[in-house]
């Protein structure tokens, strides 16, 4: 589609943008450098199937240019994340932390009570493998209430999308800025190598298990509009190390498949595993029947690495991240008391709905204010969230229910809005925009010592200032970015 025949939202007659640069004037001109930019994209993997047609493949919703963020912030969240990726990784190991902090949510919940119950299982047995393998992302928004301060929207330890696609976008935002002669501005965007630390991470943990004829294993779900982006993953290790083997299955195929070696070696069809990669595995629906979770079961026993382990998937939980929200809980794991308050500065208010006072005191204030609250699930993924006036509703029925303690509750996060100029199928122009950072990390070892420790890149997705946190890829409220910094 060209741009002459899409609609160009310029109600507001911008041309200039909020990260200072303005757009070409000639409407042909803006028209082929969009053309270019679309084509660019579906030609670099920044791109997904398209609706309805497995076949088709078109462009992923981007910005045609970056959006400002602030460099001071930016570089914050880069600096923290070796230092959350170590708070993840000891939060992993402390069995009595897991087990009581998750002691109402899994009475609530029965996702989360099936992964703590493979947790028990493998902490009864003792793990054959102890390493673990964290392809962490940490997620922030700028909150206005807080002088535009980063803030945590979560953390997330399985199956961390996007890091191929955001390398991608950061190459095709050099090549826009290119293309518009403003070879002057590309110093303000960050380096990005996201899929490719992602991959070295991998690889790490590949050669730790020290067997050159082994296998990385990619658990994946039958069916994903966002299969490009995992893809990429599996190029860029064929990129690296031309003999190692990648295979991907989904878990029913593992349930049908899978066996344990003398030393409960990962067997699948006949490729010993080194390293299991989850692409799923987060949500409830993604294990069919009994058999996916028996599945999951006999891979946490294997001597293969898991990423994430199950400790680590259950570390990700948004009920742990209510509970370092609390006091002196972090002191727990962290020594360093500048490195507690620094950490402690991105946390917003999180509260438990536990049934004890301070879950009825978060009730209250939730049904009193609802909009200045997010009510989150234990769910990952998309639209799981509950704004507004749908929290009082949800609270009147739910606020006597067992279910009640599935859930917390969390300050609502006003973002700065800034105008940047949309590429996607349906709409077109210069729209407000709320910008979500997210930051890479790996880290790889085990109770008593850590082998690798590093941030691993960025992601920056844009979202329309009214749109209630949904998934930019699904739902089609934004598109992928890079941050312009400022
Ligand atoms: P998940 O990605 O697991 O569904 P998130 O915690 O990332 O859950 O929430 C989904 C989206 O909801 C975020 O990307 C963000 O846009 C929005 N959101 C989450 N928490 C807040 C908050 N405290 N304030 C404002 N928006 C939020
Ligand atoms: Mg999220």
């Amino acid at each position: 589609m060209s741009f002459s025949n899409t609609t160009f939202n310029n109600a507001n007659n911008y041309t200039i943008l909020s990260n200072g640069i303005t757009l070409p004037s000639e409407k042909q001109t803006l028209s082929e450098i969009i053309d270019k930019a679309k084509d660019w994209a579906v030609n670099h993997g920044v791109a997904k199937r398209a609706e309805n047609d497995s076949e088709f493949v078109t462009f992923i919703p981007f910005l045609l240019l970056p959006s400002p963020f602030p460099r001071c912030e930016f570089e914050k969240a880069i600096a923290l994340q070796p230092i959350l990726n170590e708070l993840l990784h000891n939060v992993a190991h402390d069995y009595e932390f897991l087990k009581d902090s998750l002691k109402d949510t899994i009475k609530a919940d029965e996702f989360t009570r099936n992964l703590y119950e493979i947790y028990e299982i493998i902490h009864k047995e003792g793990a054959t493998q102890d390493i673990s393998l964290g392809l962490f992302r940490t997620d922030y928004v700028m909150d206005v209430n807080s002088f535009s301060n980063i803030k945590q929207i979560e953390t997330n330890t399985i199956s961390c999308a996007f890091a191929s696609l955001a390398q991608n976008t950061y190459r095709l935002h050099k090549y826009v800025l290119t293309e518009m002669e403003h070879h002057e501005k590309l110093k303000n965007l960050p380096e990005n190598n996201a899929l490719t630390e992602t991959i070295i991470g991998l690889i790490k943990a590949w050669e730790i298990y020290n067997n050159n004829k082994s296998a990385i294993l990619f658990v994946i779900n039958e069916y994903s509009k966002n299969t490009y982006d995992i893809h990429f993953h599996e190029y860029e290790i064929n990129n690296l190390n031309r003999d190692l083997k990648v295979i991907r299955r989904t878990l029913t195929q593992i349930a049908d498949t899978a066996k344990l070696g003398p030393d409960k070696q990962l067997i699948i069809d006949g490729f010993e595993i080194a390293v299991v990669y989850y692409r799923t595995g987060f949500i409830p629906e993604q294990y069919n029947s009994k058999r996916e979770w028996d599945a999951r079961l006999l891979m946490e026993r294997s001597l293969a690495i898991k990423c994430p382990s199950i400790q680590y998937q259950l570390a990700g939980t948004k009920k742990i991240q209510q509970v370092l929200a609390q006091p002196n809980v972090l002191e727990k794991f962290i020594k360093s008391p500048k490195t507690i308050k620094s950490v402690r500065e991105t946390f917003t208010g999180l509260y438990s709905l536990d049934f004890d006072e301070y879950g009825e005191q978060a009730v209250n204030m939730a049904l009193e204010n609802p909009e200045k609250y997010v009510l989150k699930s234990q769910r990952d993924g998309i639209g799981n969230n509950i704004f507004g006036e749908n929290i009082r509703d949800f609270l009147i029925h739910t606020k006597d229910n067992i279910d009640r303690a599935a859930w917390i509750l969390m300050n609502r996060i006003f973002s700065p809005v800034v105008q940047g100029f949309l590429i996607q199928s349906e709409r077109m122009g210069i729209v407000d925009l709320t910008s979500e950072l997210g930051i890479y990390g790996v880290i790889i070892g085990n109770s008593s010592e850590i082998l690798c420790n590093k941030q691993s890149g960025y992601m920056l997705r844009s979202k329309f200032a009214e749109a209630n946190g949904i998934g930019v890829i699904r739902i089609k409220n934004g598109g992928i970015d890079t941050p312009y910094l400022t």
